[in-house]
């Protein structure tokens, strides 16, 4: 079988009509990121973000398109927006009428048991927050090489497909990932962890808009379609917020567990309560919460300050029956090994910020192997008959 070439998929993509119906997708600068290994392609194509949620037909045209081309094997065919505002589209887990996505309807059915798992993946547990901006991909990072350095094979997948934010935070912002066997991509490897991530495939400043159908098949592509090794433990890095999309992620990963993550402030745990009841929603067992930001502890002088007012989301833990994890203090070298792809559990094991990140990785572990022996059921009472 010959080599297909990028050259082939663009060729063969002039023969693709754009949203306007009349030039095609080429010549309208609409494609890019073509990336062509061992017959499998993938590229994006760029659309309005206020058309994104009605050009399904236009990607799987460009994705039936190219798979004609002799030697393509598999093509991942993604819509890429410009994005208003910050967050994912509403009701971006709609289902349009004609819809290829035969998944459940995330607010009628309730949640299956017995999803598929990946093959390897002993357990997999999804970081999660009611809002953007609270750490939660720097907590699911340190969470999966705090895993690590608990003993566990770890992986992390960046299901954070608003806004991926693994090339950074692993500093693998320059490498694409490999295609073994024509069929499935090698996940990349950083401080001995594996990692996929969407921003592995597309470029980390393109804004992407995402309707709920493709989310489904990235998602499923990113779990499915790579060769994850054998792993105890996935890490998923869920996008923010607690809409439709995320409640449909929740039920079509096999998670074995959610971590909330939640600085201190009431707000952010308003909105923490949200992604717990999501959870339960979906009956995902929530393993507990983290306190991120949660004091400062002054480089200079060593004293400890509670900025938001520290321990809320203790608190709120109690009240809501779920288990506490841990804090993490609001420090400058935190962001910094986080922002430089060194996160501080890597670059320095033996901080007290790694040992934080290790005890929490310890407890939500404990909660994993709590869930499966009891099966997710409160322990029995005692009843005293008098
Ligand atoms: P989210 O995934 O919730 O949007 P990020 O993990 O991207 O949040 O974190 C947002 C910013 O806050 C990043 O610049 C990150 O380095 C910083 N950050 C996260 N946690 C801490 C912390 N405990 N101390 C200091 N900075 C932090």
């Amino acid at each position: 079988m010959p080599d297909v070439t990028k050259d082939q998929v663009i060729e063969r993509l002039r023969g693709v009509a754009g949203p306007d119906g009349t030039s095609d997708v080429i010549s309208l600068g609409l494609v890019s990121d073509v990336l062509v290994s061992d017959g499998k392609v993938m590229f994006s194509i760029t659309v309005p973000a206020e058309q994104a949620a009605s050009l399904e037909p236009l990607r799987a045209a460009a994705d039936a398109a190219v798979r004609e081309i002799p030697g393509v094997e598999s093509a991942m065919v993604v819509l890429t927006a410009e994005k208003k505002g910050g967050g994912p589209p509403t009701g971006a887990a709609r289902q349009p009428p004609g819809s290829r996505f035969t998944g459940p309807d995330p607010r009628g059915e309730p949640p299956s048991r017995g999803k598929a798992g990946i093959p390897g993946v002993d357990a997999i547990i999804a970081v999660a927050s009611g809002k953007g901006g609270v750490g939660k991909s720097t907590t699911a990072v340190n969470l999966a090489l705090a895993f690590q350095a608990n003993g566990l094979k770890a992986g992390i997948l960046d299901a954070d497909i608003y806004g991926p934010s693994l090339p950074r935070l692993l500093n693998l912002r320059d490498q694409k990932p490999e295609i073994v066997g024509g069929r499935t991509l090698k996940p990349l490897r950083a401080y001995d962890v594996e990692a996929m991530s969407i921003g592995f495939l597309v470029e980390e400043e393109t804004p992407m808009i995402w309707r709920g159908p493709m989310v489904i098949s990235a998602l499923n592509q990113m779990m499915r379609e790579v060769q994850w090794g054998s792993l105890d433990v996935m890490v998923v890095d869920m996008p923010p917020g607690t809409g439709d999309a995320q409640l449909t992620m929740a039920q079509q990963v096999p998670l074995a567990g959610a971590v909330i993550v939640s600085t201190p402030q009431d707000l952010a745990l308003i909105d923490a309560r949200k992604g717990l009841a999501m959870f339960q929603r979906v009956d995902v067992p929530v393993l507990g919460i983290v306190e991120n930001m949660s004091y400062f502890l002054c480089p200079h002088c060593g004293e400890r300050t509670d900025i938001f007012s520290h321990g809320g989301a203790r608190d709120e833990a109690q009240l809501l029956g779920v288990p506490f994890l841990g804090e993490v203090p609001l420090d400058l070298e935190i962001r910094l090994t986080s922002d430089a792809g060194t996160p501080i559990v890597a670059a320095d094991p033996d901080s007290p910020y790694a040992i934080a990140y290790r005890d929490i990785a310890t407890r939500a572990w404990e909660g994993v192997e709590r869930e499966r022996s009891e099966g997710g059921r409160p322990p029995p009472r005692i009843v005293i008959e008098e």
